[in-house]
C-alpha cells in the first residue's frame, strides 16, 4: 500500500500519516523529519536544507527527490509506505511516478486533508515540537503533561522556526502556488480522495480508513 498525504502545512496530515502507518504496518516517511534529523546532526544536507526551511521555502527538488528515492528503496518499504510532505511540487510527483513505473509500481491513493487557511494559522501558532525525539504537541489541542516539556523524552519543547506566524503565511503561499497543483495531478490519475481536515483527529482518521479499506 503506497499512500501520499496532501494538504497544507498544519492540516494534520503528519498525525494522520503516523496513524495510517501504525494501522497498516508500513513506514511513515516525512521529508521534513528527514531534513530536521540532518539539521540536528549537522550534516551538509541538513545545513543546506535549513537555509530554505527557516524562510518557509521549499528545499530544491533535486536534493529532496534524492533523499526520498534513497529512503523508499530501503528494505522496510517493500510492502509500501505513507509519504508525508512529499511530493510538494509537480516535478517531484513526476519523478516519483517515473521511478515507480520503472519498478512496475504505483501510488495507490493520494489523500488530501483539506483545511481552510484561517484554521491553519490558528493551529500552527500553537504547535510545539521536541527537537530531541520529534514528538509534536499543541498548546490547545494536545498539551504535554508538563508545560514546555516533552512527555516522551523530557526535553524542552520549542516553537519551530518554520511554525512562526510570518513563516506560516509564507508556507501557505508556497503551498497554494507549488503544492496545490498536485490535487489536479492526482485527480487526473483517479487516485485523489479528499477528507475534511477540520473534523476531529479520530473522525478524519475514520474517513481515511473508509477510503483505504
Ligand atoms: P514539513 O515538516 O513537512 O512541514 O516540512 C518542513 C519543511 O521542510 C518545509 O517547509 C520545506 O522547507 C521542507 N520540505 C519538506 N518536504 C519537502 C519537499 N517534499 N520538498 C521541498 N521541501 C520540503
Amino acid at each position: 500500500m503506497k499512500i501520499i498525504m496532501l494538504g497544507a502545512p498544519g492540516a494534520g496530515k503528519g498525525t494522520q500519516a503516523k496513524m495510517i502507518a501504525e494501522k497498516y504496518s508500513v513506514p511513515h516517511i516525512s521529508t521534513g523529519d528527514i531534513f530536521r534529523a540532518n539539521i540536528k546532526s549537522g550534516t551538509a544536507l541538513g545545513m543546506e536544507a535549513k537555509q530554505y526551511m527557516d524562510q518557509g521555502m521549499l528545499v530544491p527538488d533535486e536534493l529532496t527527490v534524492r533523499i526520498l528515492l534513497d529512503r523508499v528503496a530501503q528494505e522496510d518499504c517493500k510492502a509500501g509506505y505513507v509519504l508525508d510532505g512529499f511530493p510538494r511540487t509537480i516535478p517531484q510527483a513526476e519523478v516519483l511516478e517515473k521511478e515507480l513505473h520503472k519498478l512496475g509500481e504505483k501510488i495507490d491513493w493520494a489523500i488530501d486533508v483539506d483545511v481552510p487557511d484561517e484554521n491553519i494559522i490558528r493551529r500552527m501558532s500553537g504547535r510545539r515540537a521536541c527537537l530531541s525525539c520529534g514528538a509534536t504537541y499543541h498548546m490547545e489541542y494536545i498539551p504535554p503533561k508538563k508545560e514546555g516539556v516533552c512527555d516522551t523524552c523530557g526535553s524542552d519543547l520549542v516553537l519551530r522556526d518554520d511554525d512562526k506566524a510570518e513563516t506560516v503565511k509564507k508556507r501557505l503561499d508556497v503551498y497554494h502556488e507549488q503544492t496545490q497543483p498536485l490535487i489536479d495531478f492526482y485527480t487526473d490519475r483517479n487516485i485523489l480522495r479528499t477528507v475534511d481536515g477540520t473534523l476531529s483527529m479520530e473522525d478524519v482518521f475514520a474517513a481515511i480508513v473508509a477510503i483505504l479499506d
